[in-house]
């Protein structure tokens, strides 16, 4: 289809006029003007081409356009497009065998959502009444979604805007963040060990009998790809048989081969109760998420009603999606190819640490990484503090600006650039991303004090 400049115009105003932007300031917007999308790049409607580096927001992880879920899309609409979460469908007992096989053996049965923060909401919801304890545990560096139960379990300054209404029974302990480590610990080991202790101390002084659940992201996301230490996990585990607490990962972002298995948990060996997703289980070709249960859990409700339900809890189109979206996995092998390209990313981006002063940190699992920026290596200082405000963002909006310039989309926050491409992606597409980063980073490394 072809737009005159009047139409172009009217698209960018009624967007503007008439719908609101998430987390912005709405006066002074700039979107970019998105009209197609094929594999890993997008066309803006002046037909500038963006090289996609964080799968929009982490989750297109197969890549753009792919017709392959359009026809199950189609097809399933044509044949029934809705019917109440109370019968059965073909696409919900598919997806939901499947989840089950990809997901460890006592992750047994789905209960879908539509996104994200609904996935953590009932996540909680089930914790709660299946402990008959209130208190959630969680990391101040993390994020597990907007509404208001989700927003208050993250520890994400997006909260801040609606603190004075946040969910009650929410403690919040600090990450083991083995670069910034809270206990100067000299290596991640000892960072592990010293913020599970610390959670542990912080659950005593609570009343482990009044905590219902711990819930980790399965790979930190964006609160900057804050890595976990080996051991953390196993020691967290621990804490939760100890105290008789559940285990939750929020599988969210970190799900779906995004760190080179199918779930961020998985790197970890240790056994979750319940597993939030989202996301990647359909790529952002339509929006679902699921909260997988524990076998004994899920059992407790065979005798007492399930208190949890959304009219489009198990949407047949959206689960006919997903079904079409984990067979694209597999088909093409996107698991292994992240494995691979991610090496390769970590060599690519320890030869630009070299090159660049302004790099102080580097962390990827997979194809689920972090560059760190900072204006001085030996004191961290970070090139944007958290939670910048406006002011503190100057030199990150101009690297911010010049990714942009150069033809990438990427996800740019505070002294954070995200490096989390289609799983899709080629070598050679990787290598052309960087190179434009690595561009951008000359702008930082100007700011760079020795
Ligand atoms: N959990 C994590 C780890 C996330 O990264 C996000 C979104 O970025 C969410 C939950 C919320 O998901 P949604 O935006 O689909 O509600």
């Amino acid at each position: 289809e072809t737009y005159t400049d009047t139409d172009q115009d009217q698209i960018l105003q009624d967007n503007l006029e008439h719908t609101l932007f998430s987390w912005s300031k709405q006066a002074g917007l700039n979107p970019i003007n998105a009209e197609r999308a094929e594999g890993v790049y997008l066309w803006d409607r002046d037909g500038k081409r963006y090289l996609d580096f964080s799968s929009q927001l982490m989750n297109v992880n197969i890549g753009h356009g792919d017709q392959r879920v359009t026809e199950a899309v189609a097809a399933q609409m044509r044949e029934l497009s809705y019917v109440y979460p109370g019968m059965i469908t073909k696409a919900r007992g598919d997806l939901g065998k499947k989840l089950a096989d990809i997901t460890a053996p006592n992750l047994t049965k789905a209960f879908f959502t539509l996104g994200g923060a609904e996935a953590i909401e009932n996540a909680i919801k089930l914790a709660r009444v299946y402990t008959g304890r209130h208190k959630i545990v969680t990391l101040y560096q993390s994020f597990h979604g907007a509404s208001y139960g989700a927003i208050s379990a993250g520890g994400d300054p997006r909260k801040f805007a609606v603190d004075s209404q946040a969910m009650p029974g929410v403690v919040h302990v600090e990450n083991p963040y083995f670069y910034r480590c809270p206990w100067y610990s000299s290596t991640p080991e000892e960072c592990a060990e010293r913020a599970a202790a610390a959670m542990e101390r912080i659950i005593q002084y609570e009343n482990p009998g009044s905590v219902a659940a711990i819930i980790l992201e399965g790979e930190s996301g964006t609160s900057g790809c804050i890595k976990y230490p080996p051991t953390y996990w196993q020691r967290v585990r621990t804490i939760c048989d100890t105290y008789g607490i559940l285990l939750v990962a929020d599988e969210v972002m970190s799900g779906f081969g995004r760190t080179g298995k199918w779930f961020g948990s998985d790197h970890h060996g240790v056994k979750v109760d319940l597993m939030c997703m989202a996301k990647g289980i359909t790529a952002g070709y339509l929006p679902l998420g699921a909260v997988m249960v524990d076998e004994a859990i899920a059992k407790s409700f065979d005798d007492k009603p399930l208190p949890l339900g959304l009219t489009y809890s198990a949407h047949p189109v959206s689960c006919a999606a997903a079904v079409a979206v984990l067979s694209i996995y597999e088909e093409e092998n996107l698991l292994e190819n992240t494995v691979t390209l991610g090496h390769h990313l970590d060599a690519r981006m320890c030869d630009l640490m070299a090159e660049h002063p302004s790099i102080g940190d580097w962390r990827n699992t997979g194809l689920f990484g972090c560059i760190e920026l900072v204006k001085n290596r030996a004191t961290k200082e970070p090139m944007a503090p958290w939670n910048a405000a406006p002011h503190q963002m100057e030199i990150m909006n101009k690297v911010a600006a010049k990714i942009k310039e150069l033809g990438m989309y990427t996800f740019v926050r505070w002294n954070y650039i995200f490096v989390a491409p289609p799983l899709s992606i080629t070598k050679d597409e990787l290598d052309e991303g960087l190179d434009m980063i690595s561009q951008a980073l000359r702008i930082a490394d100007e700011y760079v004090t020795q």
